[in-house]
């Protein structure tokens, strides 16, 4: 199915690798015309070079910067021709337990997770309103559906958002000129943030990485974790002419591991 996006550009936060990455490479792969960010200098321009090769009629940019920060964000949208589609990402925050996080800890995880994406679409939601095309992707988690104890920042922050854009979305001076804004929900997937993840519950449980990772495959009704090349063919359909009807949802990507009917 050709999505209609060729030719649009794409701001993608936070996409040296992961989901952001693969939500990269699917739009990219689109013929869409993108700009990355991430903190990191060295693995953001690798993954331009991968970028470029994957479709060289596309223009890729790379930003280095913190998202989280203003001046990040402006670099990103000061590096973005006009920005026509929107993938929300940043890291997530720390586990732990409620206890131990003070006002600060809280600070961070929602400027990272909740207050950052809305700053970005409000940058540029009422430009794309004008065009008559927008499309906005937050990268959220599972956790906003089912949360996961442990990641009581993530739980809070993520929900906050996908509570204040399901009234946005909701605009009609948004939806009826074609913007839509949506959240991607990812599961397990398999990317250093989940490695990461499990390499703490295994150093707790003095299992081998190896073995929590089988374990907690094992316990995914589809038996694996996620990959970020279908999470961005996800993102991707979402960002297309196609989808311009659905807007204010949220698509669970966890190979069945909700366990409820809606
Ligand atoms: P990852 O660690 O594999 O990749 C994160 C990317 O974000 C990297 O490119 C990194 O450089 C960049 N980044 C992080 N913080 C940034 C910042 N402040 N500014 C700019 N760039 C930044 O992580 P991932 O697995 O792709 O996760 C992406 C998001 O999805 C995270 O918020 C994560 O918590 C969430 N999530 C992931 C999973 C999973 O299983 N992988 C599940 C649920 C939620």
């Amino acid at each position: 199915m050709d999505l209609g996006i060729a030719g649009r550009w794409a701001l993608v936060c936070a996409a040296s690798k992961g989901l952001g990455k693969g939500c990269a490479q699917a739009l990219v792969r689109e013929g869409v015309n993108v700009v990355i960010t991430a903190r990191g200098e060295a693995a953001l321009q690798a993954t331009a070079a991968e970028l470029r090769a994957l479709n060289p009629a596309v223009e890729v940019r790379a930003v280095a910067g913190d998202i989280t920060t203003p001046a990040g964000r402006a670099a990103a949208l000061a590096a973005t021709p006009q920005v026509d589609i929107l993938v929300n990402n940043a890291g997530g925050p720390p586990p732990g337990d409620f206890r131990d996080w003070d006002r600060a800890a809280w600070i961070a995880a929602l400027d990272a997770n909740m207050l950052t994406p809305i700053e970005l679409i409000k940058a540029t939601v009422d430009g794309m309103a004008e065009r008559g095309f927008g499309r906005i992707v937050n990268i959220t988690s599972a956790a906003v559906k089912a949360p996961i104890d442990t990641l009581g920042l993530s739980n809070g922050a993520r929900s906050g958002l996908t509570g204040f854009v399901a009234g946005l979305a909701r605009q009609p001076r948004l939806a009826s000129r074609n913007v839509t804004i949506n959240g991607l929900l990812p599961g397990p997937f398999d990317t250093d943030r989940l490695r990461g993840t499990l390499a703490g519950a295994a150093q707790k449980s003095g299992q081998t990485v190896d073995e929590v990772m089988a374990a907690r495959r094992a316990l995914n009704p589809s038996r694996r974790f996620g990959d970020a090349a279908e999470f961005g063919a996800a993102c991707a359909f979402l960002c297309s002419v196609q989808a311009g009807y659905i807007t204010g949802q949220n698509l669970l990507l966890d190979g069945g591991a909700y366990p409820g009917t809606f």
